[in-house]
């Protein structure tokens, strides 16, 4: 069994591993969505779609109630989830174009990176968004660095996002089927809804001539990530590995298979949750079927909370409301979206399930997706240098139920950079001004108050300044603005 003999030589050689025998070094699959937020899985309430096997996974696992992403947006919420780090300290890093740049630093400890070393495979199959090769990116060229420079062994990815060019996959450093007599020219002068932005009939952020072979199809996203993530687990089937699988939906433009339409009683938008569902239901099935399922430690979250959108389909589509959702509430009772410094921007569903070592039930602990990298590297014995990952947290006993209290506090970051919303358990402060009702802070009881309706700010001024001395203290000085496109 050359997986046991891998994993007692790792515990030989690691003296300071707290794993206590082979058995208990898990696969781990990270199952990423895009947009989903804290109500759109029935197994958080939704009433309007089903997702079976969320709800499974969830049934059989620890449910988080205060599970975070760590922006409530794409790009700076996966260099958390990536690197530990607040992605406010890195300059670049608000929702990146098709021509970014790698924002990440292939020198430093990253998650994928911080398991290879422990002796996991690792492979990333979906969504990237934290940029390809140097700035411009060419797609004609080796797109180094990226995937592979952080410590993924294998990659399938979209390289932005399904609303913006290039409209290809990439497979480790290539795009997949690209004719060398019809290279890919990219031009981000090109806005949504110009005639050069449309490619296969979708408006896009940007404009694409050239790949045309090596376009993808909207409709069979969803498909192509599960048959690679399958093929993946199937590979690696008898080492320990590492999946991270970062789903395309439900981010826009919503174009499920034919095989979903209708799925959901909310519209399209409901349509693309029950294909996400699909999605992770392949992944359980695979795990079910190589017998895996005992040992591998699956955790499901999303990268921001759930928006409604005024670029999808639903505006066509939508039956009840003329929204489309039909009463549905992408963050449940949770205030704010996706793009917003409130709970329903970053509170999201977070579930881990590994039978072998978690018993099923419900956590309250406030969560980060920005403590997997140091709770992974506690699981698999790893240390992570000195200086590195500086603001990711062991929280592993929270991570598999044994204490139940985790963070003690959390910025919640939107974009590029401030201001914040900021968490010392379950207070939460939140900047106000303009875009707020609040002309000034709000201080917000959410153990009472979950909707952040009630400001407390003046009642509790003492609370305020304590918690925006913290605030200041973790953040540092200045946060620097967004400057990528
Ligand atoms: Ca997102």
């Amino acid at each position: 069994m050359p997986r046991l003999l891998l994993s007692i030589a790792a515990l030989v050689g690691a003296s300071f591993a707290p794993v206590a025998s082979a058995a208990d070094k898990p696969n781990i699959v990270l199952i990423y969505a895009d947009d989903i937020g804290y109500g759109d899985l029935s197994c958080y309430g939704a009433t309007k779609v089903e997702t079976p096997n969320c709800d499974k996974l969830a049934a059989a696992g620890l449910k988080f109630t205060d599970g975070h992403s760590v922006a409530s947006v794409c790009t700076p919420s996966r260099y958390s989830l990536m690197t530990g780090e607040y992605a406010f300290r890195k300059k670049g890093t608000g929702i990146a174009s098709g021509v970014q740049g790698l924002l990440i630093d292939p020198d430093r400890a990253a998650l994928p990176g911080v398991l290879q070393k422990a002796g996991y495979r690792t492979g990333v199959v979906g969504k990237w968004h934290l940029g390809l090769g140097t700035t411009p990116t060419d797609y004609n060229a080796a797109l180094k660095p990226g995937p592979r420079e952080v410590g993924f062994d294998y990659a399938w990815i979209l390289p932005a996002t399904g609303d913006r060019v290039p409209c290809v996959w990439v497979e480790n450093d290539r795009v997949v089927n690209l004719d060398p007599k019809d290279p890919i020219k990219l031009d981000y002068a090109v806005k949504r809804g110009d005639k050069e932005s449309f490619v296969n009939d979708v408006p896009r952020i940007g404009g694409q001539t050239g790949g045309t072979a090596a376009l993808w199809k909207d409709d069979e996203m969803s498909l192509v990530i599960a048959e690679k993530s399958c093929a993946f687990i199937e590979k690696e089937k008898d080492k320990p590995f590492f999946l991270f699988m970062a789903t395309h939906n439900i981010h826009v433009p919503r174009v499920p298979n034919a095989k979903f339409k209708g799925k959901s009683d909310c519209g399209v938008r409901g349509d693309a949750i029950v294909e996400f569902d699909w999605t992770v239901g392949q992944v359980l099935d695979k795990l079910d079927t190589l017998g895996l399922a005992e040992n591998t430690l699956v955790v499901l979250t999303s990268d921001n909370g759930g928006v409604l959108d005024d670029n999808g389909p639903d505006k066509v589509n939508g039956i009840g409301d003329p929204d489309g959702t039909n009463g549905h509430k992408p963050n449940g009772a949770l205030r704010g979206t996706k793009g917003t410094v409130f709970e329903g921007g970053t509170r999201v569903p977070f579930v881990v399930r590994w039978p072998a070592k978690v018993k099923p039930g419900t956590s309250d602990a406030l969560m980060s997706q920005m403590d997997l990298l140091a709770s992974f590297a506690a699981l698999t014995g790893q240390r992570v240098p000195k200086g590195q990952a500086p603001d990711s947290e062991n929280h592993l006993e929270a991570l598999l139920g044994t204490k139940q209290t985790g963070r003690e506090f959390l910025v919640e970051q939107s974009n590029g950079g401030a201001p914040f919303g900021f968490r010392h358990g379950t207070w939460k402060l939140t900047p106000g001004g303009p875009k707020a009702k609040e002309a000034g802070p709000g201080l917000f009881d959410l153990a009472t108050d979950l909707g952040e309706a009630k400001n407390l700010a003046a009642a509790h001024p003492d609370r305020v300044a304590a918690m925006r001395a913290k605030l200041a203290e973790v953040t540092g000085p200045p946060v620097p603005k967004k400057d990528t496109k």
